[in-house]
C-alpha cells in the first residue's frame, strides 16, 4: 500500500490514525457485534458515540454552555439557507461580507430570504485581500452579519474575529474550523461542513447560541428549523451516523495532538514554510496580500503556465496529488488542513524546488 499526500480542498485528507481506528472498528464496534453504520441511532452504543463527539468538540472549542452543537446534514450549503431562515426574527435586512467564491454562494442563498446589504467586498482586488474592518458598513439593525472566515478557493483567511459591535456575528468556518483558536462566545452561529477539517462529507457542524433558536421563519420546512434539531439532539431524522462517528474520531485525534492550540502551531509552521518557498522563488507566486493569506489553502501559480500539466504529473509521480487549482482561479492550490502532516508539506517544497531547478 502506498498512501499519497493528498492536497485536495475537500473532501480532504483524513488523519491516517483515524482511518486505522475506523478500520479496526469497521466490522465490530467495541462489543456491539456490528459496525457503527449498522447501529440504530437510538441505541445506547450510538448515543454514546454521539455524546462523546459532542463533548469532545465542546472541549476542543471551549463552547460555552449557552450554545447548542448540532450535527446536521446537507453540508455547509444548507446552512446558507438555515441561517437566514432562523435568524431573521421578523427582520428583513441582513449584512454580508463578500471575500470570494464561498461568500458569494452564501449571499446568493440569503437573497432568497432577506434584503442583503453588502457591508464590505474585496471584489476590486479580485478577492486577494480582506477589507479593513473599520471600513465595513454594518447596519446594527440588521438581523446578523455573515462572513467567511477562510475562503477555500481564493486562499484568503481572517486572522482575527472582526469586531462588528452588538450585531450577531455568523461565520462559515468550513475550511478553518479547529485549525486555530476561536472565541465561540463572539459568535451567534458558527457552521462548517465536515470534509475539510473534520473528516467525511455529508455532515455539518453548527454551533448556535440558545437565544437564536426557536424563531424560524413561518412556512419553513421542519428540517430547516434549528429548534427541531436542537430539541431532538440532532436526531430529528436519522442523522449521518457514520460521518458523525468519524468526526468524533477526528476530534479524539485532535485532542491527542494536544488540542487546537498545538494544531494551530503546526499549521502556522506548515503554512510559513510553504509561503516562504513560494516567496523565495521567482518561478512560483501567490497573489494574496500578505496579511490575508490562508494557512489552509495556498494557491500558487507557475511563471510559465504551460508547465502546469508537467508540474502536476511530476508531483503525482512524487506521491503528491490533487494540486490543480480551482477551475475559477487556475494555477495550483495546496490545501494543507490539520490532517496534512508536516512531512507532506516538506515533500511538496522539495518537489517544487527540484521542478524549478530542472524544468523552469
Ligand atoms: C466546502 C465549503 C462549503 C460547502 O460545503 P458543502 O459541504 O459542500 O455544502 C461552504 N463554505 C466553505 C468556506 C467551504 O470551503
Amino acid at each position: 500500500m502506498s498512501r499519497v499526500y493528498n492536497f485536495s480542498a475537500g473532501p480532504a485528507a483524513v488523519p491516517v490514525d483515524v482511518l486505522k481506528k475506523a478500520q479496526q472498528e469497521m466490522l465490530e464496534w467495541h462489543d456491539s457485534g456490528m459496525s457503527v453504520m449498522e447501529m440504530s441511532h437510538r441505541g445506547k452504543d450510538f448515543i454514546s458515540i454521539a455524546e462523546k463527539a459532542e463533548a469532545d468538540v465542546r472541549e476542543l472549542m471551549n463552547v460555552p454552555e449557552n450554545y447548542k452543537v448540532l450535527f446536521l446534514q446537507g453540508g455547509a450549503t444548507t446552512q446558507f439557507s438555515m441561517v437566514p431562515m432562523n435568524l431573521l426574527r421578523g427582520k428583513e435586512k441582513t449584512c454580508y461580507v463578500n471575500t470570494g467564491a464561498w461568500s458569494k454562494k452564501a449571499i446568493k442563498e440569503a437573497k432568497i430570504h432577506s434584503n442583503v446589504h453588502i457591508s464590505a467586498s474585496s471584489e476590486s482586488t479580485n478577492f486577494t485581500t480582506i477589507p479593513a474592518v473599520d471600513s465595513w458598513d454594518v447596519d446594527q439593525n440588521a438581523a446578523y452579519l455573515h462572513y467567511t472566515s477562510n475562503e477555500t478557493i481564493g486562499g484568503v483567511e481572517f486572522h482575527s474575529i472582526p469586531d462588528v459591535g452588538d450585531i450577531d456575528l455568523v461565520a462559515d468556518m468550513s475550511s478553518n474550523i479547529l485549525s486555530r483558536e476561536f472565541d465561540v462566545s463572539k459568535f451567534g452561529v458558527i457552521y462548517a461542513g465536515g470534509q475539510k477539517n473534520m473528516g467525511p462529507s455529508g455532515i455539518a457542524l453548527t454551533i448556535v447560541r440558545d437565544d437564536l433558536i426557536g424563531n424560524v421563519k413561518a412556512g419553513s420546512p421542519s428540517m430547516m428549523d434549528y429548534k427541531n434539531h436542537a430539541d431532538a439532539g440532532s436526531m430529528f431524522n436519522t442523522p449521518a451516523t457514520y460521518s458523525w462517528y468519524l468526526m468524533g474520531l477526528v476530534f479524539e485525534w485532535i485532542k491527542e495532538q494536544g488540542g487546537v492550540s498545538a494544531i494551530e502551531a503546526q499549521n502556522v509552521r506548515k503554512a510559513e514554510k510553504l509561503y516562504a518557498a513560494i516567496d523565495n522563488s521567482d518561478f512560483y507566486a501567490n497573489p494574496v496580500e500578505l496579511t490575508s493569506r490562508s494557512r489552509m489553502n495556498i494557491p500558487f501559480t507557475l511563471a510559465n503556465a504551460e508547465l502546469e500539466g508537467l508540474f502536476l504529473s511530476e508531483a503525482k509521480s512524487a506521491g503528491l496529488v490533487t494540486l490543480k487549482g480551482h477551475r475559477s482561479v487556475g494555477g495550483m492550490r495546496a490545501s494543507i488542513y490539520n490532517a496534512m502532516p508536516e512531512e507532506g508539506v516538506d515533500a511538496l517544497i522539495s518537489m517544487m524546488a527540484e521542478f524549478e531547478r530542472t524544468k523552469a
